[in-house]
């Protein structure tokens, strides 16, 4: 049995460059396998915070100054000396009023003083408590009346009490969340070393498609799948590139595709890879890998999955030519089927790891969970491939309608048609559930 993980000397070849096609159907995680091992980080930039979010960090963000840099309140109210409360409810002299971004007094606090002050403003020297705003009395004369005694270190937030001077706040390889920015905002960044992530191209092949919002004539569809890819790459935090819709001829494919490979990082095109009389990516693919000589590869698969089961891959080396791009990670082509499902499919399980392994991910194959079939059981088919069903998951609250026993447990029920033009199912799916080709799996059984 060919290993297509084992690179190209045991695979059909042509002059030059490496041409993979495999007859069998191949493992949805040997695809997998083979797609990261080709995806090759892109490089470290430099991104302003604003633009971060989602990248993978690059460096290990050390902390300089401790967070918060200086002691101080958590509550509005008064800094007192604790001491001064014992026995409240106490009588105190206000001598002085500290708002947030104010320096604090030099004076120490004295003996029978306080100080108003508001959330976020540094602790007076001499004060070591706040009491809250709420258990305190206005007496007029510049006097209050604290009503419960005040703990040493009440709502006061210590220096260093988020991160300490020193630590070590996030870890080089952490995908950048929104609180990641806040944290190197903090530490006083503006910006962040991140691996860059993929320009990804989007196009459509077939003659039948129509732009979205014009008339049909007999024959044609909308294409849906071009708005439908860009919005998922986008979602998956990877800007894309809108390449058009291309006619079903041999030399549309070549350029479309020859034109995509100096503008982006990887290529996704869908329709054109099935054994259709005017399926003309695969061959173009083929052909390209072919004149790039040995930096060329291109297969042809049949993954044994449903839907998405035809899938055309290739890397190419960039053009130009230029002193450093031999060194420059080749670009990416993902030939997706053309059913809108199928699409979506292929691209969730096959181009979105390779996206984001080439975008630093550590983890970038889809996220696995187990869950109980619901209402209605799965039904797969019976073809010897992995059925990639789509379902709604939910957590399974104990009421009528939830397999027995899954009270609390991820349910997973099937949403609707699971052909692989109906988008109304994908619509309502939230996850898709891993059936192996067989008998139904009944209410209540094991899925992942
Ligand atoms: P193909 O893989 O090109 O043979 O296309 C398979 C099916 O998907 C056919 O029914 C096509 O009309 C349909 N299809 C291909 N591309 C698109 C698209 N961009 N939007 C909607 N349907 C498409
Ligand atoms: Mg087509």
């Amino acid at each position: 049995m060919t290993d297509l993980t084992q690179g190209a000397g045991q695979h059909a070849q042509v002059a030059g460059g490496h041409r993979h096609a495999d007859e069998r159907l191949v493992p949805l995680e040997e695809v997998q396998e083979l797609v990261i091992r080709r995806s090759r980080r892109l490089g470290l930039v430099e991104l302003p915070l604003g633009e971060a979010a989602g990248a993978v960090l690059a460096e290990d963000i050390v902390v300089e100054e401790p967070i918060p840099p200086f002691a101080n309140t958590a509550m509005d109210g008064y800094a007192v000396r604790s001491a001064d409360t014992i026995g409240a409810p106490v009588v105190l002299r206000v001598v002085g009023m500290l708002p947030a971004g104010s320096p604090p007094p030099e004076a120490p606090l004295g003996a029978g003083e306080a100080i108003q002050i508001m959330t976020g403003a540094p602790m007076p020297p001499g004060a070591d408590a706040i009491a809250i705003v709420e258990r305190t009395e206005l007496l007029g004369e510049g006097s209050i009346r604290v009503l419960d005694q005040v703990p040493v270190a009440a709502n006061v937030r210590p220096a260093g009490s988020d991160y300490a001077a020193g630590s070590v706040a996030i870890r080089s390889g952490v995908v950048l969340q929104p609180a990641h920015l806040g944290i190197l905002s903090s530490v006083g960044r503006s910006s962040v070393r991140v691996w860059r992530r993929p320009v990804v191209g989007v196009m459509s092949t077939g003659d039948e498609l129509v732009e979205p919002g014009l008339p049909l004539a007999p024959g044609q569809i909308r294409d849906s799948n071009r708005v439908t890819l860009c919005a998922l790459v986008r979602a998956s935090g990877f800007p894309a590139l809108d390449l058009g819709t291309v006619r079903d001829t041999e030399a549309a494919v070549e350029e479309a595709l020859t034109r995509a490979l100096g503008a982006c990082d990887v290529v996704l095109s869908s329709g054109g890879v099935s054994n259709g009389e005017f399926d003309f990516v695969k061959v173009v693919l083929d052909r390209l890998a072919t004149v790039a000589g040995e930096d060329g590869e291109s297969f042809e698969l049949a993954v044994a999955i449903r839907p998405a089961k035809p899938l055309a891959m290739a890397w190419l080396p960039r053009p130009g030519g230029a002193e450093g791009d031999h060194r420059a990670p080749p670009v990416a082509f993902f030939g997706l089927p053309g059913n809108p499902v199928s699409a979506v499919v292929s691209y969730l399980m096959v181009a979105l790891p390779a996206l984001r392994a080439m975008a630093g991910h550590a983890d970038p194959l889809p996220r696995r969970l187990p869950a109980v079939v619901g209402e209605g059981g799965l039904t797969p088919s019976r073809d010897g491939r992995l059925n990639l069903l789509r379902v709604e998951i939910a957590v399974a609250a104990g009421s009528p309608g939830t397999a027995p026993g899954a009270s609390g447990r991820l349910v997973a029920r099937s949403a609707g048609g699971q052909s692989s033009h109906q988008l109304s199912g994908l619509a309502s799916a939230n996850g898709l559930a891993l059936v192996p080709s067989g008998d139904p799996f009944a209410e209540g059984a094991e899925v992942d």
